[in-house]
């Protein structure tokens, strides 16, 4: 039988198995999925800015202002028409593109932030693997025509559920966390609200 220590954290408790007679390291975690599942968005915004994020959950969003954003959304409209892949919206939280019986699929207006767009197409792989169901992914960059086939394996299921522990951590601060100050702050949603 599986034994747990439990976290208080707040208002929620996160579930630890133990593993006994070994030390446990974040890496070793098995989560409990159901209190830290998000939103797809959310994983991609921990790898681009943990204030964004922040700002994102708290439903302050100035998304819509932003050129970038819609044309993201254009694209993705436009790769549609092409392809012609499913749309499935699984438990009103993440809304996947299924290309065919083997592939999943995310469209990008831009390669810059690759590191979080992977992690976000991983995210519905664990997701997806987590009802039963194996898929590979493709990250799709059509302006800059490149495609990267992705897959997912037991370390970055380890990677995704340490990101959603530290997503929940980030999420719960009471404060948004401080400004990065990145090159790319000027093309952000929240540019004005962080620094003008
Ligand atoms: S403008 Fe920069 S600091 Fe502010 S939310 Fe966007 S990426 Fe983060």
């Amino acid at each position: 039988m599986a034994l747990f220590i439990i976290i208080r954290k707040f208002k929620r408790d996160i579930r630890i198995p133990i593993n006994t007679g070994k030390i446990i390291s974040k890496m070793d975690l098995n989560i409990d999925f159901e209190e830290l599942k998000v939103n797809g968005i959310k994983v991609n915004y921990f790898f681009v800015c943990k204030r964004k994020l922040w700002l994102f959950d708290r439903n302050i969003s100035m998304e819509n202002k932003s050129d970038i954003v819609l044309l993201g959304k254009l694209l993705h409209e436009e790769s549609y028409k092409r392809d012609k892949p499913k749309e499935v919206l699984i438990d009103n939280l993440i809304s996947i593109d299924i290309v065919d019986s083997l592939n999943i699929r995310e469209v990008k207006h831009s390669d810059k932030m690759e590191k979080a767009d992977k992690m976000q197409i991983l995210y519905y792989l664990y997701y997806l693997k987590k009802l039963g169901i194996h898929k590979k992914g493709i990250l799709n960059y059509p302006r800059q025509r490149k495609r990267e086939f992705i897959e997912l394996t037991p370390e970055d299921e380890k990677e995704i559920e340490k990101t959603l522990i530290e997503i929940d951590k980030v999420l719960r601060q009471d404060k948004p966390p401080p400004a990065i100050n990145a090159p790319y702050c000027k093309k952000c949603a929240y540019f004005e609200f962080c620094f003008v």
